[in-house]
């Protein structure tokens, strides 16, 4: 894989600024933390204070650069609140170096004909909706960046319908289109750069939900598949605008898996 052998340039994101949703726990949190060790401003975006307070400690006592916290449950997001958003960033950066739409909510696994539809709309939301509002507000910051990222989370089940994956599958599949979509529209417009990353199996709290019985053993850490997102954000990254690039090979094993 082609970042195995090209990790970031020394000082590339120094001073870099960069939001990642969900960054409290899991992939997201590995993330920021990588990158405020790489030297960039990070802006960490998350439902649950205590989970961003818990790294913004671990930042401070690694004496990296102060994150910035911006607690937020994207279940109420508006686009009343992201252009607050973006005007608190711009004001205090001028720009965005990179959006990183990690945060989702996986729903309850059953199948589409009893898919309760209240979750639906909280799901699509959280996992959608929300990603769309925030770039629509972020989009001037990034193009003030020298070639910004805008970065989604995708999922092997937003490629190919997987029966009982529900909600979750179907806000994976509109994902993989808003990605696409962006990256045609700002293709000649901009210098922004779209793509999405499927994580693959991950040993985090959400895999844990969809697998019960799985030995977490056997996955993936977080920290084993950010080379893969560090290539995305660095400058070599930017020739995978508008594709979908998996952060990992699949994982043998005799479930289906996520
Ligand atoms: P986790 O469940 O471990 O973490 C999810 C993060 O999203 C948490 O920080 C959580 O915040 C945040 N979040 C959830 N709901 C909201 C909300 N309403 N508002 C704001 N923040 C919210 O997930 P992972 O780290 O496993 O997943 C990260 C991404 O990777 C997701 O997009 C997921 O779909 C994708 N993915 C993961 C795979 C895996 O195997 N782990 C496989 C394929 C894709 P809080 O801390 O407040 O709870």
């Amino acid at each position: 894989m082609i970042w195995q052998h090209n990790p970031p340039q020394a000082n590339e994101f120094v001073d870099k600024v960069m939001l990642i949703t969900g960054a409290g726990r899991g992939i997201g949190r590995s993330l920021a933390l990588e990158l405020a060790k790489l030297g960039a401003r990070v802006i960490l975006c998350g439902r649950t204070q205590k989970h961003l307070e818990s790294l913004d400690d671990e930042i401070a006592r690694l004496g990296l650069a102060e994150p910035l916290l911006l607690p937020l449950d994207l279940k109420t997001l508006d686009s009343q609140q992201a252009e607050q958003i973006a005007e608190a960033i711009g004001a205090q950066f001028g720009r965005l170096d990179a959006l990183v739409h990690n945060a989702s909510e996986l729903g309850p696994l059953t199948s589409l004909a009893n898919y309760p539809l209240a979750t639906y709309d909280q799901i699509m939301q959280v996992n959608v909706r929300a990603s769309l509002i925030l770039s629509q507000k972020l989009l001037p910051l990034l193009a003030a960046a020298n070639s910004g990222r805008l970065l989604f989370t995708s999922s092997s089940v937003g490629r190919q319908g997987r029966a009982f994956w529900g909600g979750y599958s179907l806000s994976k599949f509109a994902t993989e289109g808003m990605m696409q979509i962006f990256a045609d529209e700002l293709e000649n417009t901009s210098s922004i750069k779209v793509m999405a990353i499927n994580p693959g199996a991950t040993r985090t709290d959400m895999r844990a939900r969809a697998y019960p019985s799985e030995d977490p053993h056997r996955l993936a850490t977080p920290e084993q598949i950010l080379p893969c997102y560090l290539y995305a954000l660095s400058q070599a990254g930017q020739s995978w605008h508008g594709q979908s690039i998996d952060a990992q090979p699949p994982l043998e094993h005799s479930l289906k898996r996520q």
